[in-house]
C-alpha cells in the first residue's frame, strides 16, 4: 500500500471547499464532478479574487477524480479602511450546515475570523457538531498575522479541537544558492520570498537533500496565545510555474489544502481496502503521527504517518 497516493485519485470521497469559488464555469465543469454549488453572496462571479480557485486546484490536482462541491462566501465588504473581500461569519456557519447535510467527507476552509473566544463561539460549535455528529473532516487555516497588529491569534473555526488547524512552514536549504540550470533549489529575486528553499528532489548534485534542509515556521503566522495550530504544512504556493509569469502566493490558505488533498487521497485508498475511518479518527491521527521540524513547537503534518496511523 502506497501512503496517500490514491490509484483512484480521490474517487468515491466527496470535497468541500468553502471560499471565493461559487458555481464553476464550463472548463472547470467539464473537467471534474461537482455535486453542489452553494451561493451566499451578491456578485454572479465564478471566483471574483481567486483565492478559491487556487484552493481547489491545490486539493483537485491531487484528486482529480473526486466529487467537489463549492461553498461561495468570500464577498466585497465596505470596512473603514476601503474595500475588503471576506466571508462573513453567518455564511461559514451555513456553508459548514449545508456541507455536512450535502455529505461532504471533507471541507476545506482557507478563511476565518479572529476573536478571543477560544474556540467556543457560534462557528466553532457548528464545525464541531459537524465533526462529531455527521463525520465530516474539517480542515482550517489558522490564518495570517497582520504587521499592524501582532495579537492576531489563531482564526475560528480553525481554533476548535475538532478541525484541523493548519500554520505554515518553509523549507529552506542550508546550502548556499546555486544558481544555475542544474541547481534544485527555487528562489525569487526581488521578492519577500527569498529562499533558497529546498526543492525537494536533489538540490545540489553532492548530497542529500534530507542533510541540508531546515524547516521553521513561516514568520507570517498568527500568534499562538489563543491556540496553537495542530499541523503545520508549506506555506508558498507558486502560481504559474510552468510560464514566464510567476506569481507566488503565500499564506496558511494554501497550506491547509495540501494537508486536505492529502487526506482525500488517503481515504480514497483506505475505502479501497475497505477502511472507512470516522472524521475523528482522522483528525487524531493527523495529531499523532505529526513530526517536529526544525524550530518551534509545532509539529508538520506527515501524511505517510497519518495513513500508517489509520490503516
Ligand atoms: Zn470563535
Ligand atoms: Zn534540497
Amino acid at each position: 500500500l502506497n501512503a496517500g497516493v490514491s490509484q483512484d485519485h480521490g474517487a468515491g470521497v466527496h470535497v468541500g471547499v468553502i471560499d471565493s469559488l461559487g458555481e464553476p464555469d464550463s472548463d472547470l465543469a467539464e473537467t471534474f464532478s461537482f455535486d453542489h454549488t452553494y451561493d451566499y453572496v451578491d456578485h454572479d462571479q465564478t471566483d471574483p479574487i481567486g483565492h478559491g480557485r487556487n484552493v481547489f486546484d491545490i486539493i483537485a490536482t491531487q484528486n482529480p477524480n473526486a466529487t467537489f462541491s463549492t461553498f461561495q462566501i468570500i464577498d466585497e465588504h465596505e470596512t473603514e479602511d476601503g474595500t475588503k473581500w471576506a466571508g462573513s461569519r453567518s455564511d461559514t456557519i451555513q456553508a459548514i450546515v449545508d456541507a455536512a447535510e450535502a455529505g461532504v467527507d471533507v471541507l476545506n476552509i482557507s478563511a476565518g475570523t479572529y476573536h478571543d473566544c477560544y474556540g467556543f463561539c457560534s462557528l466553532c460549535r457548528e464545525a464541531e457538531l459537524a465533526v462529531r455528529g455527521d463525520d465530516m473532516t474539517i480542515v482550517a487555516a489558522t490564518g495570517n498575522s497582520d504587521n499592524s497588529n501582532t495579537r492576531i491569534g489563531v482564526h475560528c473555526p480553525a481554533t476548535n479541537d475538532a478541525v484541523i488547524g493548519v500554520g505554515g512552514y518553509l523549507s529552506h536549504c542550508t546550502e548556499p544558492l546555486i544558481r544555475g540550470e542544474d541547481s534544485g533549489q527555487w528562489w525569487l529575486d526581488g521578492d519577500e520570498i527569498n529562499g533558497p528553499f529546498c526543492g525537494q528532489n536533489g538540490c545540489c548534485s553532492t548530497e542529500a537533500c534530507l542533510d541540508n534542509r531546515r524547516e521553521v515556521p513561516w514568520p507570517g503566522n498568527v500568534s499562538y496565545h489563543n491556540a496553537a495550530p495542530n499541523v503545520l504544512a508549506p506555506v508558498i504556493y507558486i502560481l504559474g510555474a510552468d510560464t514566464d509569469s510567476i506569481q507566488p502566493q503565500i499564506g496558511t490558505s494554501f497550506a491547509a489544502p495540501l494537508v486536505s488533498g492529502c487526506l482525500v487521497g488517503i481515504i480514497c485508498e483506505l475505502q479501497e481496502h475497505g477502511i472507512t475511518p470516522e472524521a475523528e479518527e482522522i483528525s487524531t491521527s493527523v495529531r499523532m503521527s505529526a513530526t517536529e521540524i526544525d524550530e518551534g513547537d509545532c509539529p508538520k503534518f506527515d501524511a505517510e504517518g497519518t495513513w500508517e496511523h489509520l490503516c
